[in-house]
């Protein structure tokens, strides 16, 4: 289990608390941005729309970092950074220390795997599943064809895919089945990191458990760090180690799992948990009882991007853009926290 805290360091303090300062974070983002130009129609200008807005973020071996955020946050966006997959706007991400720029596209997918959430349209539906999961190897230059089946069928039989299932395509399985396909496929290259990615809410609920048990028992087995992207609360609070919750393109709250779920101190991150959860796989968070709806990502409030939902908002709220400040607690980005708004 990490340190509190550990998980975000805002450019004022390098270094969370309870950590050492010296060694180099398994990842790292620094001020990540992501913007796209969004078109508004045939008579209207095109806009751009910052998904994701300076994201700071320390990811340490072992970890289970969940990102945590209604649609349209920025979450997805900020894990295809993390992969390699989307080039930031702004910022940086390291591995190790090293700037993933430096150690290129190829490079960085051998330690950083992707499970995505929709295990159907990942598969190609025309190969046998053992042929799937030896891709990667296959690209990479591992081993001779003889070497991959062998490494495939012996990372599908540890899914839980006993070796008849080999030769089998992704539409004779469950979607259950397809997302241990998935998993092999991510685990065969051996990662460090795996970034899943809503990965069990396209399934049924009586099958989410098995496949998040199995996630728990691969990291401990293979000594994984996983960022984990869910809308689902209930399944964070049960296999994250860290939480990170977004907010219009920004982290807004971030703490060890129990801390934040025991005592959560940004509005936002109450309301969250104050929430219904959803039992329809994949409609996100359905009320926060926030009232006013998620704001326009394209024209997002200024000051506290949160304070027009936000039933605690002061004043300055509305003008001044509160900082992801870190303390043993964790880290949060609210002026109810600082010198300021408890002066107020
Ligand atoms: Fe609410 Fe103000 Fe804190 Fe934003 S900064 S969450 S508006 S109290």
């Amino acid at each position: 289990m990490t340190a509190a805290a550990s998980a975000v360091a805002t450019a004022s303090q390098p270094a969370a608390p309870g950590r050492s300062a010296s060694a180099a974070p398994l990842m790292q983002a620094h001020g990540l941005a992501r913007s796209f130009l969004v078109g508004a129609g045939a008579f209207r200008p095109r806009r751009t729309l910052h998904a994701v807005n300076g994201v700071d973020l320390v990811i340490e071996r072992g970890d289970v970092l969940a990102i945590v955020g209604e649609s349209g946050c920025g979450k997805s966006t900020l894990a295809r950074m993390l992969l390699g997959l989307i080039a930031p706007s702004s910022g940086h991400i390291t591995l190790d220390g090293t700037d993933i720029r430096l150690l290129g596209r190829r490079a960085v997918a051998r330690r950083v795997q992707p499970v995505f959430q929709d295990p159907y349209s990942s598969l190609n539906p025309r190969r046998g599943i053992a042929s799937i999961v030896a891709l990667p190897l296959e690209v990479h230059g591992i081993g001779n064809a003889a070497e991959r089946r062998r490494k495939a069928i012996a990372m599908l039989e540890r899914v839980g895919l006993p070796a008849r299932y080999a030769d089998n395509a992704p539409g004779q399985l469950s979607g259950g089945q397809r997302q241990r396909v998935a998993i092999a496929r991510a685990l065969v290259m051996q990662p460090e990191i795996v970034i899943c990615d809503e990965p069990t809410s396209a399934l049924d609920v009586s099958v989410q458990a098995q496949i998040l048990n199995l996630l728990l028992d691969l990291r401990r087995e293979f000594g994984l760090t996983y960022v984990f992207i869910s809308h689902n609360l209930a399944v964070v609070e049960h296999i994250a180690t860290q939480v990170a919750v977004m907010y219009l393109g920004r982290v807004v709250e971030q703490a060890e799992t129990a801390t934040l779920f025991g005592a959560p101190r940004h509005p936002y991150t109450q309301a969250l948990l104050a929430s219904v959860l959803t039992p329809e796989p994949g409609l996100g968070i359905p009320d926060t009882g926030l009232g006013l709806a998620f704001p326009d990502p394209l024209n997002p409030p200024p000051g506290c991007t949160f304070h027009p939902r936000c039933p605690q908002r002061m004043s300055h709220c509305a003008t001044v853009v509160p900082s992801l400040l870190a303390d043993r607690q964790g880290a949060v980005a609210c002026h109810l926290h600082t010198s300021k708004g408890q002066a107020a």
